[in-house]
């Protein structure tokens, strides 16, 4: 039976309409982001039950292996992952144990989100060890700009054509009507945010640049001396004097991030510390893509001292 197809049929009815093809089990999409899994929800509509590895509360580059992220990937129809060796860290052996082939990176059901997007920071020198957690291919935090969100839509509508056929009209529906959202959004975002363009942040790890690029921020520098190493004095103290030269307002801090060290630099500093959320599901309200930047931008705009 096609794996598609319910396997089990308790009631005698659910196998007349299993077998006549009314009752199908939807699409299992897998991702490791929050974000991916909101965005093929949105596309795939009710063809698809979507579940993410990471929630968006979490560090993204570090994900528990709980036996049950296993199970999901098991029966994955397809997975969705950001590349740019940013789940190298967990993702290789839960795909090992996961015994589902098909989910193997360059198989048909294994989708690299970054094909296609702009990625900032790409490494023109020999990376070592001694740079920290570098990525050779690029910063891998490239959904925070809505522009690479509408090429990882289209990349998803037309992987989900492709395992799944005979939802190609509802995925190309579906992907039509997040384009024109994401338009009027950008519009909304732009006229709001525009007065704050130019703003200097410091944000705690660098998982902003492609964030900073599309809504004109500058970032002059990082909580972390380099990225995925804890805070030292001596790059707090650099840190500090930056912020007091160059009167930098706020400093980002994501979720996860103990706020110790940019409280302190707040003290000495006089500039506010701002809790702002990389994925869908950094706090329960962000639910969708678009709730992501309404969040974040009004988070922003109210501590540079403006009206959300
Ligand atoms: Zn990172």
């Amino acid at each position: 039976m096609n794996h598609r197809i319910l396997r089990c049929c308790v009631i005698g009815s659910a196998c007349a309409l299993v077998a006549a093809g009314v009752l199908e089990a939807k699409l299992r999409v897998v991702s490791t982001l929050q974000d991916f899994a909101a965005i093929a929800q949105a596309i795939g509509g009710d063809r698809v039950d979507t579940f993410a590895l990471a929630k968006g509360y979490q560090d993204p580059h570090y994900v528990d292996a709980k036996p049950s992220l296993v199970l999901h990937l098991s029966r994955a129809d397809l997975l969705i992952v950001a590349g740019l060796e940013l789940e190298i860290g967990y993702l290789p052996p839960l795909i090992d144990q996961s015994r589902n082939s098909k989910i193997h990176p360059g198989n048909a059901a294994y989708l690299d989100a970054s094909i296609g997007c702009e990625i900032l920071s790409i490494p023109t020198q020999k990376i070592t060890r001694a740079m920290g957690d570098v990525h050779p291919s690029g910063n891998p935090h490239y959904w925070t700009d809505p522009e690479n969100g509408r090429i990882i839509a289209r990349t998803i509508a037309a992987k989900l054509a492709a395992i799944d056929p005979k939802g190609t009209e509802t995925y190309r529906e579906n992907l039509s009507a997040f384009d024109t959202t994401l338009d009027a959004k950008l519009v909304e975002w732009q006229v709001k945010f525009k007065p704050f363009a130019g703003t200097k942040v410091v944000t705690f790890h660098d998982s902003w640049p492609n964030f900073a690029k599309h809504f004109g921020l500058e970032i002059v520098g990082n909580v972390e001396p380099k990225p995925g190493i804890p805070p030292t004095p001596s790059h707090t103290l650099e840190i500090i004097n930056r912020i007091q030269a160059q009167h930098v307002p706020v400093i980002l801090v994501e979720p996860y991030f103990d706020t110790k060290t940019p409280k302190s630099i707040a003290a000495r500093t006089g500039a506010t510390v701002v809790t702002l959320y990389p994925s869908v599901g950094g706090i329960p309200e962000i639910k969708t893509y678009f709730d992501l930047f309404d969040t974040d931008l009004d988070l922003l705009v109210r501590a540079l001292g403006g009206v959300s």
